[in-house]
């Protein structure tokens, strides 16, 4: 009852998503959350680190899509700063931020990874629009209340479908979440 949710690859942190394991994806776009995903959710800026793992997939041809539930004018402020497009209000869960995010990188749904810190929005919004996604431990423990509230039941369901080891998981990567 939980395959909705499992996501097909889990890592500590974006960075970890290497080019190689991209390509062996056959992967050629990400549609990346942006707070606490790709930077804390107070912060500003993206660290250093992320910064140069957006070039490496960026010189390694990988088309890449800032996809958000966050408002335009603050979303599209870090999306001139990183030099991609962006899709903002994107309602996640629900898919269609996703589609408008495929139809920006234009690609298809096979070829494109969604990648996000939440089970309930980035994770169940990629696999409704039948995308490979990428789980990523949140960045920090600040978060909004309405997010907080929510990772208890997260944490449940990522131990059933770890405990299950879900077929449909493509390529888990066995993190003892906790
Ligand atoms: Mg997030």
């Amino acid at each position: 009852m939980f395959r909705i949710f499992a996501p097909n690859l889990q890592l500590d942190n974006v960075s970890e998503l290497s080019v190689e394991q991209v390509r062996a994806l056959g992967i050629r776009g990400l549609l990346l959350d942006l707070d606490c995903t790709l930077k804390d959710y107070h912060s500003e800026t993206v660290p250093e680190r992320v910064l140069a793992w957006l070039d490496d997939m960026r010189n390694a041809g990988v088309r890449m899509c800032l996809l958000s539930n966050g408002k335009p004018r603050r979303i599209a402020r870090f999306s001139q700063a990183l030099g991609m497009p962006y899709v903002a209000k994107a309602f996640k869960p629900l898919p269609f931020g996703c589609y408008r995010g495929l139809r920006t990188l234009a690609l298809p749904a096979t070829e494109t990874a969604v990648v996000g810190d939440q089970l309930f929005a980035d994770v169940l919004a990629g696999r409704l629009a039948g995308l490979f996604t990428v789980l990523v431990r949140p960045t920090s423990p600040a978060e909004p209340w309405f997010t907080r509230l929510k990772r208890p039941f997260e944490r449940f369901v990522l131990r059933q479908l770890n405990a299950r080891r879900l077929p449909s998981t493509r390529l888990i990567h066995n993190l003892a979440w906790k």
